[in-house]
């Protein structure tokens, strides 16, 4: 069987159905277009649909002749808040909202990888569920746990599950892999700094909270550089600061928010407790009061099974021309992570950056553009992965 050229044979429909998904970009738990388009083109495969499942989404059925694994493959369908500046003539129709991440390649290499497998319906070993999840770029609730609430990882019970993500930092046509952690656990916190307001030519009779919360931002660094044991990845960055009204009023609230990214459970705890201490201890010092929050329900560490994503890079190589490489982890995060807490498998990338195609941009950039010659190649590796890790030892 030799999948990629059966993928070459559908390219020019995958890359229509990318085009069409592109059109109509919606935002996270608003997919109502996009899993009507999903659900129509499941069903016309004879795929059995279930709808609705966590909000949004589809989960698609096939059930081989043969008996074997259950594997589930996923697609993230939201886009991004984002207004679109790149070149294409098939950019986004809707004002201000965008696939800038590259869900709309996911969505239509999964539904490539759905036709790859329902042609071979009668030889297929075990079954294939098609995970088409809301809401990834949501944070906190990603649309993952809701699914896996619905059902969509029992009944049958998945034994092996595997995402793909298009990356614009990698060569077009090239897989990115890596066992073990690959991405962060994303924290959002806030820290609301309660000063006492004033006269901005007397600060003495005052608790000035833009000033202290200069102190948080400087002191919040020295957790990485001085309580985290340096060879462990940990990030943080305050990306947002509100305060004040005018230049000589001294406000009385400050509100700094930020992200902590970690790659393990142990760092992750520390971490917010030392951001926690130092935030409130600093503001302490200069007589403030302070109350830090973490978001709940923040997406866990993307965490590969190293011996499933051993197999995950051979069955890649045997593509005809693939390039794996082993990647390094990325400290963004997924909530694919919550799929792999419920089965082994493996999250990876296919690269997509191509400069003669001017595809340079970054995923969530307004210029964001994916060469979509890769497409083929993760609709091939999708339908071969489900393939070697559904049929049964003695069946191979
Ligand atoms: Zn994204
Ligand atoms: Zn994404």
């Amino acid at each position: 069987m030799d999948l990629l050229a059966e993928a070459k044979r559908i390219e020019p429909d995958i890359v229509k159905t990318r085009r069409a998904l592109h059109r109509h970009p919606e935002l996270s738990y608003g997919e109502e277009w996009t899993s009507d388009f999903v659900a129509g083109e499941l069903k016309r495969l004879g795929i059995e649909v279930k709808r609705g499942v966590g909000g949004t989404g589809v989960v698609g059925i096939l059930k081989g002749g043969k008996g074997g694994k259950v594997i589930a493959l996923r697609a993230d369908m939201d886009a991004l808040p984002v207004q679109e500046l790149s070149d294409v003539e098939f950019r986004s129709e809707v004002d201000g909202v965008m696939h800038a991440c590259g869900h709309d390649t996911h969505m239509a290499m999964l539904l490539g990888a759905a036709r790859l497998l329902s042609d071979h319906k009668s030889e297929l070993c075990g079954t294939v569920k098609f995970l088409f999840q809301p809401a990834e770029e949501h944070g906190g609730r990603g649309g993952a746990l809701p699914m896996i609430e619905a059902g969509a990882m029992e009944g049958p019970k998945v034994d092996y599950v595997f995402g793909l993500h298009i990356s614009s930092t990698q060569k077009a046509g090239e897989f990115g892999i890596k066992g073990g952690a690959v991405m962060a656990a994303p924290d959002t916190f806030k820290v609301t700094i309660f000063g006492k307001g004033g006269h901005g030519s007397a600060p003495h009779e005052t608790v000035d909270p833009v000033y202290i919360a200069a102190h948080v931002i400087l002191a919040l660094q020295g957790v990485s550089s001085r309580m985290i044991d340096p060879v462990r990845p940990f990030v943080i960055t305050v990306g947002s600061v509100h305060s004040g009204t005018k230049e000589n009023i001294i406000p009385d609230i400050a509100l700094l928010q930020g992200t902590v990214r970690t790659l393990d459970e142990a760092t992750r705890k520390l971490a917010k407790r030392k951001v926690r201490e130092v935030a409130i201890g600093v503001c302490r010092s200069f007589n403030a009061d302070a109350k830090v929050e973490f978001e709940e329900d923040a997406y866990p560490v993307t965490v590969n099974d190293p011996k499933v994503t051993g197999r995950v890079a051979r069955v890649l190589r045997t593509i005809p021309g693939a390039k794996v490489k082993e990647m390094d982890a990325i400290l963004g995060g997924e909530d694919f992570s919550r799929f792999l807490r419920k089965a082994p498998g493996t999250f990876y990338f296919l690269g997509t950056m191509n400069r003669v195609k001017g595809c340079v941009h970054p995923n969530h950039s307004a210029k964001f553009k994916v060469d979509e010659d890769v497409l083929k190649l993760g609709s091939a590796s999708l339908a071969m992965l489900a393939i070697d890790f559904g049929t049964p030892r003695e069946a191979r």
